[in-house]
C-alpha cells in the first residue's frame, strides 16, 4: 500500500528559517506521521538554537557558544532532512511552489512553512560607518557584543524594552564604568508590564549604576573610527565605547514582496496557521509560525497581532504541524482549524537576581493593580482592559503566577 504522507510527490516540505519555530514545526510533522523530505533553509550558519541566553548567560560568560545553546535535533529528524545553511530566501512563487535563494538557487516544495523571525530596528540616525554599534538577536551578535563589553566600557543602550534591559543589567555586572539606558518611554517596559513594575525595575537598575535618560533620543555620534560619544536629543552628551541599539524588531518578510501574501506586518495566518492572501483567500499548502506570525487570539480579542514569546514558537510549531500534516495525508483541516488557537503567550526575563514571569498580554491593559507582596520585594500584579483580566506579572512569587493560567480562557463561542 503507498503512503499518501510521503509517495504521493517527492518534493520537500520546505522550511525557510532554521530555528526554534521552524523546527518544532518539523517535529510536530513527524510526530503527526510525516515522515518524507524536508529542507530547512537557514540564513544564519548555526543550527537552531535557543536565543533567550544570548541577552543572559551566554552574553556574560566567555567561552560560551552554540554548543551551549543548541537546540536538541530529534532522532525523528536525523533522516531525510536536509540542511541548507547560511542561505537566506529571496523570494517566493506560490504558483510554481518554489523558493529562490539569494545565491539564485531554486528550492521547489509541496508545502513551505515561514519561520523567518525578526530582526533589530536598526540605528534611527545616520551612524557615519562608526564602528562599536550592536544590535541583539544573533548568536554571532551575541559574541560580538559580549566581546565589546569589557570592564571600563561606556555602553550606552538605545531602547529601555525586555532586551535593552537585561543587556544593561550584564554590562553592569560584567564592571562597565558607566551604563546608560536612553529611551523614548517615560518609564523602561512600560508598554510590557506598565508604569509600577516599570519603575520598580528601573529602581532596581538604578541600585546597580545604570542610568537612565528617558523621554530621550540619540540627536548625533561623535568618534573615529569607533564611536566615542552619543548626544541625546535633550543635549546631553554621554561617553561611549559600546552603543547597543535594542528599540524593537522588524519582521523578516522582504523576501516575500510580490508573493501575494499579507505580510503587512508579519505573515497574516488563518486558525491553522495557514498564510492568507492580500485578497483574504487562503494557501493551504503555505503557513508562517513563531516570531513572523500574525494571527488572532480568541482568549483576548479578533486583533490579528505578532507576538514574540518564547512560547509561541512551539505552540505554532505545534498547530501548523498538525494541520499541514493532515493537509498532505489529504485529510479535511476543517476540524483541527476550526478548533480555536488559543495559545497562551508566557514571557520571563532575568535581570539582576529578579525574575519576572508573565501570562497573558499585559500591554493590552489600560491599568493594573499590586495584588500581593511589594514591589520592593516579590509581588503579584494583575493586568485590566477595563474589567476583564488580560495579563499576569510576577516579580519571583513563581507559584502564584502559574496559578493564573486557568484564569485565561476563550469566550463559549470561540471553544
Ligand atoms: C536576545 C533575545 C533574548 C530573548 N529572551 C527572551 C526571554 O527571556 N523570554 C521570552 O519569552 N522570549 C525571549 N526572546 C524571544 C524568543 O527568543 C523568540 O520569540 C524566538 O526566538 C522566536 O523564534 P522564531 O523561530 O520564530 O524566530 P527566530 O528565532 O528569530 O528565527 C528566525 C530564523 O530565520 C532566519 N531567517 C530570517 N530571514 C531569512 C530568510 N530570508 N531566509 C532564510 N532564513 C531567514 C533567521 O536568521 C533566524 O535564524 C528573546 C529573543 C532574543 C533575540
Amino acid at each position: 500500500m503507498t503512503d499518501p504522507m510521503t509517495d504521493a510527490d517527492d518534493r520537500p516540505v520546505l522550511i525557510v528559517g532554521a530555528s526554534m519555530a521552524g523546527l518544532r514545526t518539523a517535529e510536530n510533522l513527524r510526530r503527526a506521521g510525516y515522515a518524507g523530505p524536508i529542507t530547512f533553509l537557514g540564513a544564519e550558519p548555526h543550527a537552531p538554537y535557543n536565543r533567550p541566553p544570548l541577552s543572559k548567560e551566554l552574553l556574560q560568560t566567555e567561552g560560551q557558544g552554540h554548543e551551549d545553546v543548541a537546540f536538541p535535533i530529534r532522532s525523528a529528524l536525523e533522516e531525510n532532512v536536509e540542511w541548507v545553511l547560511g542561505r537566506a530566501a529571496a523570494s517566493l512563487d506560490t504558483e510554481r511552489q518554489v523558493v529562490v535563494d539569494e545565491t539564485g538557487a531554486e528550492h521547489p516544495y509541496r508545502a513551505l512553512v515561514i519561520a523567518t523571525g525578526l530582526r533589530p530596528k536598526p540605528l534611527p540616525i545616520d551612524d557615519h560607518g562608526l564602528t562599536g554599534i550592536h544590535v541583539l538577536r544573533t548568536l554571532d551578535d551575541a559574541v560580538a557584543l559580549r566581546q565589546a563589553l569589557r570592564p571600563g566600557a561606556n555602553v550606552v543602550i538605545l531602547g529601555s524594552g525586555f532586551i535593552g534591559c537585561e543587556i544593561a543589567a550584564t554590562a553592569a555586572k560584567a564592571g562597565a564604568a558607566t551604563v546608560s539606558v536612553v529611551s523614548q518611554s517615560r518609564i523602561p517596559l512600560e508598554r510590557a508590564i506598565g508604569p509600577q513594575l516599570g519603575a520598580e525595575v528601573r529602581r532596581r537598575h538604578e541600585a546597580h549604576g545604570v542610568r537612565f535618560f528617558c523621554e530621550n533620543g540619540l540627536f548625533g555620534l561623535v568618534g573615529d573610527p569607533s564611536v566615542e560619544r552619543v548626544i541625546l536629543t535633550s543635549g546631553v552628551m554621554l561617553e561611549c565605547d559600546v552603543l547597543v541599539v535594542a528599540i524593537g524588531s522588524d519582521a523578516n518578510t522582504e523576501w516575500l514582496e510580490g508573493s501575494g501574501l499579507d505580510a503587512s506586518d508579519g505573515v497574516l495566518v488563518n486558525g491553522g496557521l495557514q498564510a492568507v492572501r492580500a485578497d483574504g483567500t487562503v494557501l493551504e499548502n503555505v503557513y508562517a509560525v513563531g516570531d513572523v506570525a500574525r494571527y488572532p487570539n480568541p482568549l483576548f480579542d479578533e486583533v490579528a497581532r505578532r507576538v514574540e514569546h518564547w512560547n509561541l514558537p512551539t505552540e505554532t510549531g505545534k498547530r501548523a504541524g498538525q494541520v499541514l500534516a493532515a493537509h498532505l495525508r489529504g485529510d479535511d483541516c476543517a476540524p483541527i482549524i476550526e478548533a480555536p488557537f488559543a495559545p497562551l503567550p508566557s514571557f520571563w526575563s532575568d535581570q539582576y537576581d529578579m525574575h519576572l514571569l508573565a501570562f497573558g498580554m499585559t500591554y493590552l491593559a489600560d491599568r493594573s493593580e499590586v495584588v500581593a507582596g511589594t514591589l520592593e520585594d516579590e509581588c503579584v500584579v494583575e493586568f485590566f482592559r477595563g474589567d476583564e483580566l488580560v495579563g499576569v506579572c510576577g516579580i519571583g512569587m513563581r507559584g502564584a503566577v502559574q496559578g493564573y493560567r486557568s484564569r485565561f480562557t476563550p469566550p463559549v463561542a470561540a471553544r
